[in-house]
Order: C-alpha cells, then structure tokens, then sequence
C-alpha cells in the first residue's frame, strides 16, 4: 500500500535539513512524482529550495558526456582519502575480496577512489587476503581465489592513468548528485571520496 500524501508530508517534516538534502542529493530519481512535490514543497518551507532544485535536476537529467568527464576531473584533482596526497591525480579501482569459511565462500567487490600508489596498495592487500583466506572453501574457494587475483590484477593496469579511467567515469555517471551537491565545499568531495573506503 502506497505511503498516504499526509504521512508521507510528515515524515519529511520531521526529517533533519541535513537528511532532506540528502534525500535531495541521493534518491530523487527514485521518488514518486507526488513525493517529489511534497519534498520541494518541504525544501520551500525551509528555504532551501534554490540549492537543493540544482542537486535535484542534476539526477534528474541525464549527465551529458562533457560534464561526467567535468565531474571526472573535479574528482581527480582532490586529495587522496587514503593519504592525503595532492601529488597525483585520483582513480578509481575495484578490489576483488573473496573469504571461504568452510562450505560458504563469498565474494566482495568494492569501488574506491584513491591516488595511484594508494589504489595498488588497496588492490595488492584484497590479493593477499584472497590468497589466504579464499581458496580453502569447497567447491568454490579455489575458482574463485583465482578469479579474485586475476581481477584485482587486470585493475592495477587502470591505476595510473592519467585520465579519469572507466571505473571512475562509471562512479561519476551513477552519482552526479551527490558530486553537485559536494561540489562546492572540499570537505563534502573529501567525505565523498571517503566513503569509497567504507563501502
Ligand atoms: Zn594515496
């Protein structure tokens, strides 16, 4: 059963100014058009409608190619969330993770954005404990540990690339707005890039 206007109206009143900008930021292109209204009409209320419109049309709006690779850039000239280098430019890489327990083996893949250095660093650590805590589950422990190292390999090529590489772009695309919304505040683009690691 669908949400009534008048609850939903509520819910969002009650809701922090932080946590309507992140709905805002984040989940606007998965609201319901009546939702949508009543979350602007909220913004309104508050005043903070101008600011949140721009993060909302943002992923509303299909990003064009120039403005991923905009965002791409942006993204790439902010300081590593690992170790705080400015020296290179920024990446992303996925790290394959696979942990056998027994009869159960799983497997994690992760985006995150880092420095070059870093980004090896954060593949080659997914290797080594891949390697030895993955292959001993039955019957998957073994294909999978090898999978796991393959793929964290072929990632390390990406890592240097001065250009923002596919995994980056693929980030930017899938999250235009919450970077509109950083954008504009280093601290925000660095708790951004931050919660990469965390993920
Ligand atoms: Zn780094």
């Amino acid at each position: 059963m669908a949400v009534s206007e008048a609850a939903l109206k509520e819910n969002y009143r009650r809701l922090s100014d932080e946590k309507l900008m992140r709905i805002a930021a984040e989940d606007a292109p998965r609201l319901r058009p009546e939702a949508l209204v009543l979350l602007k009409a909220e913004l309104s209320t508050r005043g903070l409608a101008e600011t949140a419109e721009k993060t909302i049309q943002a992923q509303l709006r299909q990003a064009t190619e120039a403005e991923v690779l905009a965002y791409g850039a942006l993204l790439q000239a902010q300081p590593c969330p690992v170790c705080g280098s400015a020296a290179r430019p920024l990446n992303a890489t996925v790290t394959h993770r696979v942990l056998s327990f027994v009869v159960m083996t799983t497997w994690k893949k992760q985006l995150v954005i880092a420095c070059p250095p870093c980004l090896d660093q954060l593949n080659h650590d997914a290797m080594k404990s891949s390697a030895l805590l993955g292959w001993w589950g039955f019957p998957w422990g073994v294909p999978r540990t090898i999978d796991a190292l393959l793929s964290n390999q072929k990632m390390t090529r990406a890592n240097h690339a001065p250009y923002p590489n596919e995994t980056l772009l693929a980030f930017v695309a899938g999250n235009v707005g919450r970077i509109e919304a950083a954008r504009a505040n280093a601290r925000d683009l660095h708790a951004l890039l931050k919660a990469t690691l965390r993920s």
